[in-house]
């Protein structure tokens, strides 16, 4: 029996998890579920699932909610604030945490399981992005497993030899990852009407049902650009040893290729469950609720390779990766800043990669090592995007 927090329940991974959860009430038990805002949702999962405790990130939303669940019959425990995110995530009791929470709003949480050495089930890219190195470290000095859930990841992750050592891709006879990607709902969008697309079209994605940030993100091809130095970091890979591959039906999750030829790829439905399923077995396999990928009716797999015009934001990630750690911090915190500014239309689509470029240039170039210095950085980075989307108006 291995007992479990979810840190952002109520999220589309969120969801996700306690829906594999429940298939297999016999492995896994609910220590805590955590959400913000989506109360009415996050009460109805309290309900369903038991857990010791429910951890809402905001106190003023404390009196709604405990209302809510005393009305619902639910016995948890509710808790509100950081702190409570961070001791539901690193209680004694918990053996693995979902690391689900949107954003670098899901760092602290991380890191304290991260730092209490449990298994780390990662779909927060954002919080690896903002604080790499440290994050890796963090892991290896507490003993805490990380296992990606980001399905790139996760597809890598399965393709690599089991005795695969961190940063070592020729020991492993690796030639390079291969990271893809659909390409988004505007692959083939004429460029020139880029400047008319709307939220309502952002926010829908061809092939996955995600949160409003990713799906931006995903338009943007910013999420593969976070992915990128998401690689660069899970996998201790340099930026040359990674290719982005277009592949608009996601139906290979990513690809390992091997000096001697061979390359090995993971397919699927594109569905998360998936790789939740595998991060919470490993190394065992369960039911995920998956229906098989039938071959018979799969359609033909194409790839191409993304270009610059189209998706500058890959490229500006690609660049900040090899310009190191502060400059990764700085791009997701100015990339959260443009998104949320897109989303309540602030700003237009093409602006989200100008308010990043800009952000990024009018910051010194400087070196981060300690948690503090990488907080400083975000808070910097948002304070400049803030002042750049002003500029813009
Ligand atoms: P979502 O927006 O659906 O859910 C986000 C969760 O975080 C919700 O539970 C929300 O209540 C919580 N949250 C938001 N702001 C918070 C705050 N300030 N404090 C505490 N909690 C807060 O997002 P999602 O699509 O589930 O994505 C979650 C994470 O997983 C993201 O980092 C995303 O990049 C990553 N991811 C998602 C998918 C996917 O298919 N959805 C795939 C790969 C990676
Ligand atoms: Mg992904």
């Amino acid at each position: 029996m291995q007992t479990i927090t979810v840190l952002g329940a109520t999220g589309s991974i969120g969801c996700n998890t306690l829906d594999v959860i429940n298939r297999h009430r016999d492995r896994y038990r609910v220590f805590a579920i955590t959400g913000h805002r989506q109360l009415a949702l996050l009460t109805e999962q309290a309900k369903a699932c038991d857990p010791r405790y429910v951890v809402i990130a905001d106190e003023q939303d404390y009196n709604q909610a405990k209302a809510l669940l005393s009305e619902a019959g639910v016995k948890a425990e509710l808790l509100c604030g950081q702190q409570a995110l961070e001791d539901v995530s690193s209680a004694p009791e918990v053996d693995a945490v979902m690391a689900a929470i949107v954003g670098a709003a899901g760092l602290m949480p991380t890191m304290a399981a991260v730092k209490a050495g449990k298994r780390i089930l990662l779909a927060n890219k954002e919080a690896l992005v903002m604080s790499g190195a440290l994050f890796i470290d963090a892991a290896r000095q507490s003993g805490a497993t990380i296992l990606p859930i980001d399905s790139e990841h996760n597809a890598i992750f399965q393709c690599l030899p089991t005795d695969f050592a961190y940063g070592d891709l020729a020991g492993s006879g690796i030639a390079s990852l291969l990271l893809t990607g659909s390409g988004g709902p505007f692959r083939e969008r004429d460029l020139a009407s880029f400047n008319q697309i709307t939220v309502e079209q952002a926010c829908h994605h061809p092939n996955w049902d995600m949160g409003r940030k990713i799906t931006v993100d995903s338009a943007t091809m910013m999420n593969k650009g976070l992915e990128f130095i998401e690689a660069c970091r899970l996998f201790g890979t340099a930026p040359d040893d990674i290719t982005v591959v277009l592949h608009p039906q996601s139906t290979i999750h990513s690809m390992v290729q091997y000096v001697d030829g061979s390359v090995l790829a993971q397919m699927g439905h594109p569905d998360m469950r998936t790789p939740i399923a595998y991060g919470l077995a490993y190394p065992d396999r369960i039911d995920a609720g998956v229906k098989p990928l039938d071959f018979a009716t799969l359609s033909d797999l194409t790839f191409s390779t993304p270009c610059a015009e189209r998706y500058p934001n890959l490229y500006l990630a690609i660049e900040a990766c090899r310009e190191g750690q502060a400059a990764t911090t700085r791009l997701n915190a100015a990339n959260e800043i443009a998104v949320e500014a897109f989303l309540s239309h602030q700003i237009g689509f093409c602006d989200i990669a100008r308010v990043n470029e800009q952000t990024l240039n009018k910051l010194e170039p400087t070196s981060v090592s300690s948690l503090q210095q990488i907080l400083e950085q975000d808070r910097r980075a948002r304070v400049t995007a803030r002042n750049v989307i002003r500029g813009l108006g």
